[in-house]
């Protein structure tokens, strides 16, 4: 793969988790985050995106301890599963400390931050992931 094919794919990915876009089934009314193209639950093709809301609610959350080498500074990683209402999605925790330790049914809220970057192609790759909803400015 060429790295001008890489670099779109890339940005389009970006522009649609940033959204936090979602695929609403016409048919069934399930919403799928990531979306897909194809409803897995009924088979129905006929999907539209919608914008999911960008704060959920914490429904639980895990410690993960056991992280690549390499690919993260620190460990544990906390993993949550956040209801947002018309659908829900796990996605990794950030910015817990020991005043905003995850408790369920805490307020969180979708932010975009930095997982690496790829310096031979000038690339930074974000992922969304989910804070406290404290009201901290974002970075
Ligand atoms: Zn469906």
């Amino acid at each position: 793969m060429s790295m001008d094919l890489s670099i779109s794919r890339h940005w389009r990915r970006k522009y649609s988790i940033y959204r936090l876009q979602a695929a609403r089934c016409k048919a069934c009314g399930r919403v799928h985050y990531p979306p897909r193209p194809a409803c897995p639950y009924c088979g129905s093709r006929d999907l539209e995106l919608v914008e999911l809301p960008k704060h959920g609610k914490l429904v639980s959350f895990t410690k993960v301890y056991a992280v690549p080498e390499g690919a993260r500074a620190q460990s544990p990683v906390y993993v949550g599963l956040v209801d947002l209402g018309a659908t829900k999605v796990v996605a990794e925790l950030t910015d817990i400390t020991d005043q905003t330790q995850p408790k369920e049914g805490m307020e969180v809220e979708a932010v975009l931050r930095r997982t690496r970057v790829d310096g031979e192609a000038g690339l930074i790759y974000y992922a969304l992931k989910f804070r406290p909803a404290i009201g901290v400015p974002d970075v």
